[in-house]
């Protein structure tokens, strides 16, 4: 077959196919990454990026392993989760619930991506970009991807980190389950007039889910789960920090709006298998979970890092029981933080049951007067 051969090509290079990219270069593969849109490194690191995520103790060891933890003036730390029910229902978690020094760090997606690209120059990794691939072929010893601009790479195996609308997982004809949640994020940031100590804070109140999440210094970033997206998005600056501080109980008093708010649709996807000869899926190709426990690319980080670990003996790297084995390690910590988020959204959303409305706030606040499945709740949560 013709075309320049590596060992792995990873498709998509957003957060979890660039980590994946530094994680098998570290354990010793040669790696080529393709993405379709080369991101505008001038506009990285400026203003304040409204889509940001909660990475875990586990995933900030992983990228600081990587050397790709953005700069610490731009990291918030969340120290306490405070959740409310939609009747009186309360739930507290302290970092020392789960005896560690935070429950998570608030980054910014264009400063993580910036420090996952500047790394990835600087081990040198082959980066093809503005080009999409357009078939895959694999065979018992290796798979071909042909692309857009007519020429072809080959590798022993391919990974699919091309996002929730995964080409990868099409042209290997993995079929999935689909659940829209009729909702959209809307996320947000702004600067708050009292300071947050660290606190993360979220209200459930029946029919949106929304959170508040610590940034560097006094701000904050909104994200609000909504089944009426774009009447928030069509209100001016002023009257949506309003909306969003009244709905937090003015907490944090006045709120300014940083820079304008986004909308992303929220679904569950659950495909049938996240590995085909010779491919892994990572990232959203493989998964998506509603953003309530803030998992979705925690989760991802941790798909490349099992991946990278379980590559890391060298051999074939598309073996199919190595990929057997990836899909197994990867199975039941995605199917329960799917299932739980799931859960609770459904657990939150049935106005119309009573009893429910009673069992999830009692179960809010009982919850919170047992410390031990506290602590273990709060383990789980940040990834031990
Ligand atoms: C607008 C928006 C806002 C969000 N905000 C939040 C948030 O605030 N908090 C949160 O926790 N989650 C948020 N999410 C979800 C979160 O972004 C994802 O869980 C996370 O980015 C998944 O990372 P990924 O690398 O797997 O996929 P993606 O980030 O989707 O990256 C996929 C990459 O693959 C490239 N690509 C796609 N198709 C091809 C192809 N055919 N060929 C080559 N390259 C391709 C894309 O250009 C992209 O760079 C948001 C999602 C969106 C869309």
């Amino acid at each position: 077959m013709s075309g320049q051969r590596s060992d792995v090509i990873i498709v998509g290079g957003g957060l979890v196919g660039a980590a994946s990219a530094l994680a098998l270069t570290r354990a010793g593969w040669r790696v080529v990454l393709i993405e379709g849109r080369l991101p505008d490194f001038s506009a990285l690191e400026q203003g304040w990026d409204a889509r940001i995520y909660a990475v875990s103790p586990a995933n900030r060891a992983f990228l600081e392993r990587l050397n790709a933890w953005p700069d610490g003036s731009r990291i918030g730390t969340i120290n306490v989760m405070d959740v409310c029910g939609d009747a009186g229902g309360r739930i507290a978690f302290h970092a020392s619930d789960a005896g560690a020094e935070a429950l998570a760090w608030i980054a910014e997606n264009r400063w993580l991506l910036a420090a996952l690209w500047r790394e990835l120059e600087a081990a040198g990794i082959e980066v093809v970009s503005g080009v999409r691939p357009v078939a895959l072929h694999s065979s018992a010893s290796e798979a071909s991807l042909q692309l857009d601009d007519g020429s072809t790479r080959r590798a022993a195996l391919i990974v699919g980190a091309d996002g929730a609308n995964s080409w990868v997982r099409e042209a290997c004809a993995i079929k999935g389950a689909i659940k829209p949640y009729g909702q959209s994020g809307v996320v947000a940031n702004f600067a708050c007039e009292k300071p947050h100590q660290g606190v993360a804070r979220q209200w459930f109140d029946g029919t949106s889910i929304l959170a508040w999440l610590p940034m560097a210094g006094a701000r904050i970033s909104m994200v609000w789960s909504s089944p009426d997206p774009d009447a928030l998005l069509a209100l001016s600056p002023d009257d949506l920090a309003e909306l969003v501080a009244a709905a937090g109980g003015h907490a944090l008093g006045k709120l300014e709006l940083l820079a304008p708010a986004a909308a992303f649709p929220l679904r569950l996807i659950q495909p049938e298998a996240v590995i085909a000869p010779r491919v892994a899926l990572v990232g959203d190709a493989a998964h998506t979970v509603h953003p309530l426990a803030g998992q979705g690319v925690n989760l991802g980080f941790q798909d490349a890092a099992v991946l990278a670990e379980l590559l890391a003996g060298g051999g074939d790297a598309g073996e199919w029981l190595t990929l057997r084995r990836y899909e197994r390690s990867r199975r039941e910590a995605v199917r329960t933080m799917q299932h739980t988020c799931d859960g609770l959204f459904t657990l939150f959303h049935q106005l119309d049951k009573p009893l429910l409305g009673w069992l999830r706030n009692a179960g809010l606040s009982l919850t919170h007067k047992l410390p031990l499945v506290k602590r273990e709740l709060a383990r789980r949560a940040i990834g031990f």
